[in-house]
């Protein structure tokens, strides 16, 4: 419905919005508030195409929500985010300054792929259909050539014996996954991982975390929170550190996490070690 109606919100965004400056996401000054809980204040963060970065930081220091921002879930109170040159939603002093269309954020969150902690797949789904659903219904793709993906994907995470069996025949790491091939399945230009592997168990973590090894070498652009802090040092390039909604210290993982320079670095990585 009203779709020959412009969006009153489309077209150029304001002449003061901070221009992209080669990342494919750029996070300028985001605040986030819950009422009266801020839980974001003043993030800046730049991801070049095919950056690997990890963020560390403890449990309610707005990792999720820095996520859920950055994939349209959750509008942000302050700042600005734009995915490849696109300017998803800025606001300054409160006010609304440009905000893309609904249609505009749901094609550009099918861009953006996120896998959770829980894998959420349909349960009356087999994994192949579970990979080929979302081409399907977001994209039109016709369910042959959906289907014939999906088993190129589920191959590619290592499934291909896998192809037609329901989730609850799959442990944990093996439906996880299926969450991954399911993201790719859309061809994102980002994905975005929030603990995938903080579910599993410990025996279950290391074939997830080979997936996501591949990917980075393959040069996906990967955003992964983690308290795998091995992991993060191995695939990351560049590693943030969050602690109540700022971020505390970024870097390469030879600084950050090997020579950390902040105190509540140093605690944090002391106890998740
Ligand atoms: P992390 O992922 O680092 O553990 P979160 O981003 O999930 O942190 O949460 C940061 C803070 O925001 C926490 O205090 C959490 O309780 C709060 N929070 C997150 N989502 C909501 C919400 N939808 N409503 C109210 N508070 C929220
Ligand atoms: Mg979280």
């Amino acid at each position: 419905a009203g779709s020959l109606t412009p969006a009153p919100s489309a077209g150029t965004p304001p002449a003061d919005a901070p221009a992209a400056r080669g990342g494919l996401i750029e996070i300028r000054g985001v605040r986030k508030s819950f009422g009266d809980l801020e839980v974001l204040r003043g993030i800046d963060l730049t991801l070049p195409p095919g950056s690997v970065t990890a963020i560390l930081g403890p449990s309610g220091s707005g990792k999720s929500t820095l996520l859920r921002s950055i994939n349209h879930l959750e509008p942000v109170t302050q700042g600005l985010i734009s995915v490849d040159g696109e300017i998803i939603g800025y606001r300054r002093d409160g006010d609304l300054l440009h905000e893309l269309h609904e249609k505009e954020v749901l094609r550009q969150r099918t861009a953006i792929g996120m896998v959770f902690q829980s894998f959420n797949l349909f349960a009356h789904m087999t994994a192949v259909q579970n990979v080929a659903e979302a081409p399907r219904r977001a994209l039109g793709v016709p369910k042959a050539a959906a289907e014939a993906r999906a088993r190129e994907l589920l191959a590619l995470v290592g499934l291909e014996d896998k192809l037609d069996v329901y989730p609850r025949q799959l442990s944990g790491g093996q439906q996880q996954r299926v969450a991954i091939a399911r993201a790719l399945a859309l061809e994102p230009k980002v994905l975005l991982f929030d603990e995938p592997t903080s579910a599993l168990d410990p025996e279950l973590v290391e074939e997830v975390l080979a997936v996501i090894r591949d990917l980075a070498r393959a040069g996906t652009t990967l955003v992964i929170v983690t308290h795998e802090i091995s992991f993060a040092r191995d695939v990351a390039d560049t590693v943030v550190f969050m602690d109540r909604g700022v971020i505390v210290e970024q870097g390469p993982p030879s600084q950050v996490i090997d020579h950390p320079s902040h105190e509540r670095t140093r605690t944090f990585l002391q106890r998740v070690r």
